[in-house]
């Protein structure tokens, strides 16, 4: 069985509103669509569709303050992407609902919230989604005939509780989510997410009502994105810093990720912060190319029950500073045979064909071939 790649990146500003699109989304999304190109692999997109109704509800008093329509440039790359192969999916943060533009600035709800907190009822939550696919969808098939929205990520991975959520986008014809990152929590919003009961070893699993319990009747699948658990200081690389504390990136955004890490002063409870055990995603904003092929290739093979072998990256384009380290990345997966980078449709496609369950024997057939 070849080891299936989804280059995911999330395409947005930065969540408390700051930030220039031209700078944080549409420059550094050329940059990596065209070395993709270069390697003859799609970038998967998941467009964030509550920040892009803002700019869409804004756009004169946008083109007034930035002396451009964000709304309009972020059209124009999004067919221009889809024309040229690239995988566009649905993301949206219901912090931005509703979201006001005033005095030059943004105003956004102050915490992050999952679709399932932002409605009372299923109906709601039903069309909120059906109107973001739409939204994204007429784009996007304007330029690539007959492609759909077939993916979902919530925003801040806050798929839970997701009853709500997942209904909506079983209801809408979205078959995959990819939020979960097994073993992390986050007291952040008003619910704790809670990630560490997810199946564990598993490439993907169908859900009914949470993200983190299988269900084999449910109608969508969790294809999580992929994570190895380590102490904390592994997560400090060079390339997170970086990413993290960049020129580009706003002081209170810097700020606030000091603050949620909560970074205690006594020593003796720096060094218990410092030892805890925590998921680190195969971010490829965050990790060297190096790091990324040793967690890639050390991943356990898929379970029995698995229908493909896939593993789900993730990057954000307002972290893409690195053309070269993002090249010789995927330099070292085309080197690698027994990979191959795909897009959600090619994903969805091949789970529509493959029997239920794939048994062991089938497998190990396809990976012996
Ligand atoms: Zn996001």
């Amino acid at each position: 069985m070849q080891r299936n790649l989804v280059i995911s990146v999330d395409y947005e500003i930065y969540g408390n509103g700051t930030g220039d699109v031209r700078q944080l989304m549409i420059e550094p999304t050329e940059r990596m669509a065209r070395i993709c190109e270069k390697y003859g692999v799609p970038l998967t997109i998941f467009f964030e569709a509550e920040e892009y109704l803002g700019f869409c509800r804004y756009a004169q008093e946008l083109k007034q303050s930035l002396g451009y329509d964000p709304a309009r440039v972020i059209r124009e790359q999004v067919r221009s992407l889809a024309r040229r192969g690239h995988d566009f999916q649905l993301h949206t943060h219901p912090k931005w609902f509703g979201a006001a533009f005033e005095g030059g600035r943004w105003s956004v709800r102050p915490e992050e919230l999952s679709a399932d907190e932002l409605f009372e009822s299923q109906a709601q939550a039903d069309d909120y989604i059906s109107s973001r696919k739409a939204v994204l969808e007429e784009m996007v098939s304007a330029a690539a005939p007959g492609r759909k929205i077939r993916a979902y990520r919530a925003g801040a991975l806050r798929a839970q509780p997701g009853g709500k959520m997942l209904a909506a986008l079983a209801a809408n014809n979205i078959v995959v989510d990819s939020s979960v990152v097994l073993g992390l929590q986050d007291y952040k919003g008003r619910h704790l997410l809670d990630y560490r009961r997810a199946p564990r070893n598993r490439r993907l699993w169908r859900v009914r009502d949470d993200v983190c319990r299988e269900d084999a009747d449910g109608a969508v699948w969790e294809i999580p994105i992929h994570s190895v658990m380590r102490r904390r200081f592994h997560q400090l690389t060079p390339e997170r810093l970086k990413a993290k504390f960049s020129s580009r990136a706003p002081k209170d955004r810097k700020r606030e990720i000091v603050q949620h890490l909560g970074i205690p002063k006594n020593p003796f409870q720096l060094a218990r912060f410092l030892f805890a055990p925590i998921p680190i995603k195969l971010d490829f904003h965050n990790l060297s190319p190096n790091a990324l092929m040793r967690y890639i290739r050390s991943a356990p093979p898929p379970a029995a029950d698995d229908a493909m072998d896939v593993l789900v990256l993730i990057g954000h384009t307002k972290e893409h500073t690195d053309d070269r380290a993002f090249e010789h990345f995927l330099q070292l997966v085309g080197q690698d045979s027994s990979l191959q980078v795909v897009g959600f449709d090619a994903v969805i496609d091949e789970l529509r064909n493959s029997p239920r369950p794939v048994s062991r024997s089938n497998s190990l057939c396809s990976t012996a071939g």
